[in-house]
């Protein structure tokens, strides 16, 4: 299997690295969220997700993971004073944790362990007032019919559904859809975001005056 192993601590990251490899996994490592997106996006098999990193919390990987590529086994490492986080981690779509320190053959079996149930399939659909994102699926449904949208659409919802309800600023926004925070995307982005709503209702997305966007609704239910 392709392993990636996300930890800040260098020490830490290659005794898990070598364990694994022994074990005949190829290990790819990385020490930030900004590494371990980059290597996710170089496909992997199953991650390895430290949760203190020194640019953010790894929950936010894990749902970012989960809103996108759902079938990815994570197995998260917690520190034994965050026994919050464990929990956190497991609502953000995490497999399973180890708490450190942790033995590394317990590792090894928790590692053999998800990659014998290989891809989990998981709800991944955004649900709001009768409006489902099937965000594997790339449509979208009112009342369960499908709602044409074009591409620059979907990807704000898409966009939106990935942050889990929380706010994206206007800049991030238009950052992700457009590559840039122009004049004239900011134009296109009041234009779209007022077609979508007059597609599916006022209060999908919502406007927080000086910060941002953010879709209303949560994920849940099955792909279809
Ligand atoms: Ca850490």
């Amino acid at each position: 299997m392709r392993v990636l192993v996300t930890e800040d601590e260098a020490d830490v990251r290659s005794v898990i690295a070598r364990a694994l490899e022994r074990d005949g996994h190829a290990v790819s490592i990385a020490g930030t969220l900004e590494e371990a997106r980059r290597a996710l996006a170089a496909g992997v098999d199953l991650l390895v997700l430290d949760l203190s990193l020194p640019d953010g919390s790894g929950l936010t990987l894990c749902r970012e993971i989960r809103a996108t590529q759902a079938s990815l086994p994570i197995l998260i490492l917690t520190a034994r004073t965050q026994v919050e986080l464990r929990v956190e981690g497991l609502d953000a779509g995490a497999d399973d944790y180890l708490t450190k320190p942790f033995a590394l053959p317990e590792l090894r079996a928790r590692v053999r362990a998800l990659g014998r149930r290989g891809p989990i399939s998981r709800p991944f659909v955004h649900v709001f007032n009768g409006v489902r994102l099937d965000l594997a699926g790339r449509r979208a449904l009112r009342d369960g019919e499908q709602v044409p949208v074009t591409a620059r659409e979907w990807a704000i919802l898409e966009a939106l559904a990935n942050r889990g309800g929380r706010v994206m600023t206007r800049v991030e926004l238009l950052e992700n859809v457009w590559g840039s925070s122009s004049e004239s995307a900011g134009n296109s982005l009041e234009v779209l975001v007022a077609r979508l709503r007059k597609k599916f209702g006022p209060d999908l997305i919502q406007t927080l005056r000086r910060e941002g966007y953010s879709l209303s609704g949560s994920i849940e239910g099955g792909s279809s």
